[in-house]
């Protein structure tokens, strides 16, 4: 190396070191973040493939239904990767369909859809509990859903459509067809049975709640469900100190007689469990919990703060986010900043290189 110059060293050894300690302190995070439970264990009694109840019955090689009175279903997809449920609620003259699918069948199998018309005479209206990719899986088999009316989507409509980006469906960007705005609070009349909308931000601000007060069933989405993959607060859009408020507000609403169900991993749990989600997430609100680093089975290798009490996990904020880097634009500003380090060492050398020759 002799050959190079001293000037020339220092800064070649400047710019090996900075990109030597980034890589190491990503591989240390990373290595550092350890997933607390065993990988095929993240659903707790159940495992991927399996019923999560003995009521439940596969009606294909997909679905699985478990009907929980005459007018109300789990229709579960166990060998979706995330152990997605979503759910069918008929009355009288409509239903009501939380969810739209996982988006990972099979082509052969059928549409959540045509699904949720086998078990109900009734026209099917299709609500989200919110918009994330894994809930919106055969959102083109519909003309269209109710959609919560938050001030954040309010303003993102246009034309009666909302436009749906790639981080919202497993198949690209699409528009999806406003049937109708629905107030955070409103009853929607099925025919003979009315279920309360919530606004219940956290997990994502437009995450909606299905409350059925004379049956007394809660269906949360993501905003509340029992496994061992945690619970999400790190998306943009999550907050715990929100989160938390709505969690009490919702418990307040509702309380220990209700069943509660949510879109990932066993479907219910109850008034218990959502307490003790309750108070953890106010915990970490005010900074009294002690997060620490650890993974995620949906993002592994990614370091993020976790909160971990017994069998429950809530997912904060992380050093790196997986959203930011596996999106075109967070691929985009990493690849700027390698370019930009890049330009400014490589100006470096020739600023260096031209004064040596100068002398
Ligand atoms: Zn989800």
């Amino acid at each position: 190396m002799s050959f190079i110059p001293a000037k020339f060293r220092a800064v070649l050894l400047a710019f090996t070191a900075t990109i030597v300690l980034l890589l190491v302190f990503l591989l240390a995070a990373s290595w550092l973040a350890k997933a607390p439970y065993a990988s095929d264990q993240v659903f707790g009694k159940v495992r991927t493939g399996e019923l999560w109840s003995p009521n439940a019955r596969f009606i294909d090689d997909w679905y699985a239904v478990e009907a929980l009175d005459d007018g109300t279903f789990i229709i579960g997809e166990p060998k979706s990767s995330q152990y997605n449920s979503s759910y069918l609620l008929a009355g009288q003259e409509r239903a009501l369909l939380i969810d739209a699918g996982s988006g990972e069948r099979p082509a052969s199998a059928r549409s959540i859809r045509a699904v949720a018309e086998s078990l109900t005479t009734k026209p099917v209206m299709l609500m989200l509990s919110h918009f994330h990719f894994d809930h919106t899986g055969d959102l083109d088999a519909f003309d269209g859903a109710l959609v919560l009316a938050t001030p954040d989507l309010k303003a993102r409509a246009e034309g009666g459509k909302l436009a749906l980006d790639a981080s919202e469906t497993l198949t690209g960007a699409r528009d999806l067809r406003i049937l109708r705005w629905v107030a955070p609070g409103e009853k929607l009349e099925l025919g003979g049975r009315s279920i309360e909308v919530r606004g219940t931000p956290g997990h994502a601000h437009e995450s909606a709640s299905f409350i059925d007060h004379e049956r007394r069933f809660v269906f949360a989405g993501d905003f509340l469900y029992q496994h061992l993959g945690g619970l999400v607060a790190f998306l943009p859009g999550s907050d715990v100190g929100v989160y938390a408020d709505e969690i009490g507000k919702l418990l307040q609403a509702t309380g220990k007689t209700y069943r509660y169900f949510g879109a990932h991993g066993v479907p219910e749990f109850d008034a218990a469990w959502a307490g003790k989600v309750h108070k953890a997430m106010r915990d970490l609100a005010v900074g009294t919990a002690e997060p620490v680093l650890g993974e995620t089975y949906l993002a592994p290798g990614v370091p993020l703060r976790m909160h971990q009490q017994d069998q429950l996990l809530i997912y904060q904020p992380p050093l790196a986010s997986a959203p930011m880097l596996f999106s075109w634009r967070g691929l985009g500003v990493l690849l700027a900043a390698l370019v930009a380090i890049t330009a400014i060492f490589w100006r470096l050398f020739r600023t260096l290189g031209r004064s040596k020759s100068g002398v």
